[in-house]
């Protein structure tokens, strides 16, 4: 347990040194045996203890002298929900906030939107931080996805664990970086269905993991 709350401080941490989350926003938690290994509510990355960060369980209930991230209901749902992630990543990073404070999805506008999944990027629907409304709209976008925006707030990723996450929420905000440039030269010529299919199928087959075999 230790060196798995070890893994998400170190995750946590690489999350704001990669300029993803300022002070005490975002949150990040990973999949256990025993239940969700969360990052604590309100503290700052630096300061976090393998002591300090909170077990979540099934029911909602927690172990831990600290209370866990605010954000706990829709890091609990996904886990719920989705048998395949280990790990969660919750972020305010600048592009993909500038994005979700206009509302805007991202559209297939680059065949790394394939990444997350499918041929978009959705922004699920505002509701407030902390509530079980706001992990109602996050599970609704997140539907056959591994990433979406969260309307005027930010943008959160999944992954097999909270490595692979917190590399998508780099590739996320990077992407979002691109389209929003695109609009700056008169918008981006977006992919047809065929093309994010090919995208997709290219990914899967051609694009795997080179481990010099
Ligand atoms: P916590 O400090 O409670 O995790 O909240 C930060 C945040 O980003 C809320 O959306
Ligand atoms: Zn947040």
């Amino acid at each position: 347990m230790n060196a798995q709350a070890q893994a998400l401080i170190r995750a946590a941490r690489e999350m704001a040194a990669r300029g993803l989350a300022a002070g005490t926003s975002g949150n990040v938690s990973l999949r256990t045996q025993g239940g969700i290994l969360i990052t604590p509510s309100a503290v700052q990355y630096e300061d976090l203890t393998p002591e300090m960060i909170p077990l979540l369980r099934p029911d909602g209930s927690f172990e831990g002298r600290f209370r866990p991230s605010s954000e706990w209901r829709f890091h609990l749902d996904i886990y719920l929900s989705r048998p395949e992630v280990g790990g969660v990543v919750h972020h305010h990073a600048p592009y993909c906030t500038a994005l979700s404070m206009a509302r805007r999805a991202i559209p297939p506008c680059h065949y790394m939107v394939t990444r997350f999944g499918g041929g978009d990027v959705r922004c699920a629907d505002y509701a407030l931080f902390g509530t079980a409304a706001l992990s109602e709209a996050v599970l609704r976008a997140l539907a056959g996805r591994r990433a979406c925006l969260m309307a005027n707030h930010g943008a959160l990723t999944v992954g097999r664990d909270v490595e692979a996450a917190l590399g998508a929420a780099s590739e996320l905000e990077v992407l979002a970086q691109h389209y929003l440039l695109s609009l700056q030269v008169g918008g981006p010529v977006l992919l047809s269905d065929q093309e994010i299919q090919d995208a997709l199928d290219q990914f899967a087959t051609a694009y795997r993991p080179n481990t010099g075999a």
